[in-house]
């Protein structure tokens, strides 16, 4: 899979998805690969861009996963990377961006979850079963519940909170 920025005569930059450089090539020639934002279809190629930085980005921004992720030697996003190792970063992402864009995510789980507290693993089983509608919660579970919730196939998803952002103490 071959990601390459693309820019049509109104300088609008799109991303197009790629089997490989031959793909692209052979689109190009056949005029098959248009602007998404206008439909012109004189497209020219930018210059690589570090692409780990471009998908990061929206990883955060957009919650649902790519649909297709390029083969990368060393793939990351910074999803990933605050969700399973905080410190050990790599490439262009420093620690600061890292921080912000974990913050941003953590706030923006906050702003779309209900906050149920410690009747976490009650309400995530009653949506499991049927019992109340699906939505988003956050709460606490003690690691038994949280142990409990995976042996019946419940998921859930740990997110340490930073201090600032806590609620109300309950
Ligand atoms: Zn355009």
């Amino acid at each position: 899979m071959k990601v390459l920025n693309l820019c049509c005569s109104s300088d609008h930059r799109f991303e197009g998805w790629f089997a490989s450089e031959d793909d692209y090539r052979s689109q190009i020639e056949r005029d098959l690969i248009e602007c998404p934002m206008c439909g012109d279809k004189t497209v020219h190629r930018l210059p690589t861009a570090p692409h780990v930085l471009t998908s990061s980005s929206r990883a955060v921004s957009v919650p649902h996963p790519m649909k297709e992720r390029p083969a990368q030697p060393r793939p990351g996003t910074v999803g990933e990377a605050t969700a399973s190792r905080p410190s050990t970063t790599e490439g262009p992402i420093d620690q600061l961006t890292l921080q912000s864009a974990w913050l941003c995510a953590v706030q923006h789980v906050i702003n779309h979850t209900d906050d149920v507290g410690s009747r976490f693993a009650e309400e995530a089983r009653r949506m499991h079963y049927g019992e109340a509608d699906e939505r988003p919660i956050r709460g606490q579970a003690t690691s038994d519940e949280a142990r409990a919730l995976h042996e019946e196939g419940i998921e859930v998803m740990a997110l340490p909170m930073p201090a600032a952002l806590k609620g109300p103490v309950q």
